[in-house]
């Protein structure tokens, strides 16, 4: 490595966020971005935070990495599990970079809880950020650095809380918390001893697009620019544009700063009931009392689980939703209840990706993108989705519940709790001149490809097969 390097990750920032007019003012983001060589990275499939964070720091492909999104599926039954860092069976970059030699630390970065404590100093240093329970957990794999990160800048926050469930103010309370404690936990670790590489991941960003895209987002139906909330929401990204000015301003000179995302943000248009749409075509039947559950969450994970709601040995196909829907057909030699023979799995693939292909959605939104995860991985290990669907380009949320009314697709209103989806586009801002492996006309580099990018180190060693 010729130069120390540090990796602001910045969760959910989209490149065209660098173009709002009220963006101008972000005077240290916007020097990184337009200082030196700006890229789009084009997020995973799924472009979710987890795969997507996952793949950029391994080199490897969700497929490969056996990581379909927050959660997985577990192994003989209809349910999912949250994906926690034992998952990632590949080494990360720093844990690269530490093998020959270099000083490494990671800070937030998604999927590193829950964290073993480290047995030699050389080790990388990891302070886990989302999905830590709370600040009584083990946090920090290295108990005396937890004790004075504690004493120097608070207890520790893992995450901005219920973001989709309190009102907005609470939520910009919390990121402005956790953004300037992560900001002052690096800039404490820097000045506390020497480091070749850090990575800090802040996932606040994200967390204040859910709550408040409508009012950042010019593009956004709903957008209000005269709203208090725009201020506010502003006022946040003020704050880490602030945050980011000064961690540069303490770095040595010789530092390298990167900026980079997983994945970008924009409007949610609205909901489409998955599961009810395979039921109308006589795919799926729910439970009596599983129908009755109509709560419609907007987002997957939250509400009954699957197995509750759904009649398995009389259901065909199903899908689990969120930002994707994830299709999984109901194999006999797969599934505790599955009703379809090996023999006809793949005329069953080729008909429910025909009727998800003809979703009755609004005809003035693209349409539906469904794919096999052995088309777009080079291998699917783990507990992979049979079909893999997006509506609307990502616009329109698919909903694994039953719908409350007849609708199958629900336009979004303007009181929703979200009012954000995750788009395909991150970025990634490197100072100077790209890297001679990289083009900047390269219109779109995949995250995967991302790790080199990093550091100015092109790994010694080819990544182990
Ligand atoms: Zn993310």
């Amino acid at each position: 490595m010729e130069q120390p390097t540090l990796v602001i990750g910045l969760d959910c920032v989209p490149p065209r966020l660098f173009d709002f007019p009220w963006a101008a003012s972000l005077i240290n983001l916007q020097a990184l971005w337009r200082g030196g060589s700006a890229f789009r990275a084009r997020s995973t499939v799924p472009p979710i935070t987890v795969p997507a964070w996952a793949s950029m720091t391994t080199g490897r492909s969700p497929g490969e990495l056996g990581l379909y999104g927050f959660r997985d599926r577990i192994p003989n039954s209809y349910n999912h599990r949250i994906n926690l860092a034992q998952r990632c069976a590949a080494p990360r970059i720093w844990d690269r970079l530490s093998a020959q030699g270099y000083r490494t630390a990671a800070v937030s970065v998604p999927l590193t809880w829950p964290v073993a404590p480290r047995e030699r100093e050389d080790e990388p240093l990891l302070i886990s950020g989302l999905l830590t329970p709370s600040h009584r957990e083990r946090w920090c794999n290295d108990d005396g650095v937890a004790a004075t990160l504690s004493a120097k800048c608070g207890q520790f926050i893992p995450d901005v809380l219920a973001y989709r469930d309190v009102p907005l103010v609470e939520v910009l309370e919390q990121a402005h918390a956790l953004t300037k404690q992560r900001f002052a936990m690096v800039r404490q670790l820097l000045h506390a001893q020497a480091w070749d590489f850090m990575m800090l991941v802040d996932i606040a960003p994200d967390r204040v697009h859910h709550a408040a895209w409508r009012y950042l987002d010019p593009a956004h139906p709903h957008f209000n620019p005269d709203a208090q909330e725009h201020a506010q929401a502003v006022a946040y990204y003020h704050a880490l544009d602030r945050e980011v000015g000064r961690l540069c301003d303490s770095l040595p000179t010789e530092w390298s700063v990167r900026i980079v995302s997983d994945h970008g943000a924009k409007a949610r248009l609205g909901a489409f009931y998955i599961n009810a749409y395979l039921e109308t075509l006589g795919l799926l039947t729910w439970k009596e009392t599983g129908r009755a559950d109509a709560s419609g969450d907007p987002q997957a994970g939250k509400g009954r689980p699957t197995s509750q709601t759904i009649d398995f040995p009389r259901t065909l196909a199903w899908a689990e939703g969120g930002y994707y829907a994830r299709v999984y057909l109901n194999l006999t030699d797969r599934d505790p209840k599955g009703v379809i023979q090996a023999r006809d799995r793949a005329r069953y693939l080729e008909e429910v990706r025909a009727v998800l292909l003809s979703a009755p959605l609004p005809t003035d939104l693209p349409a539906p993108w469904v794919v096999r995860p052995e088309e777009v991985y080079p291998q699917a290990q783990g507990n992979p989705p049979d079909l893999m669907a997006c509506f609307g380009d990502l616009s329109i949320t698919p909903l694994a519940g039953p719908s409350p009314g007849d609708a199958l697709y629900e336009p979004a209103a303007q009181d929703d709790a979200d009012s954000c989806v995750h788009d395909w586009d991150g970025l990634l801002a490197l100072p100077g001149q790209p890297p001679s492996s990289v083009t900047p006309q390269t219109a779109n580099l995949p995250v995967r490809l991302l790790t080199e990018c990093l550091t100015d180190l092109v790994p010694e060693k080819p990544l182990e097969p």
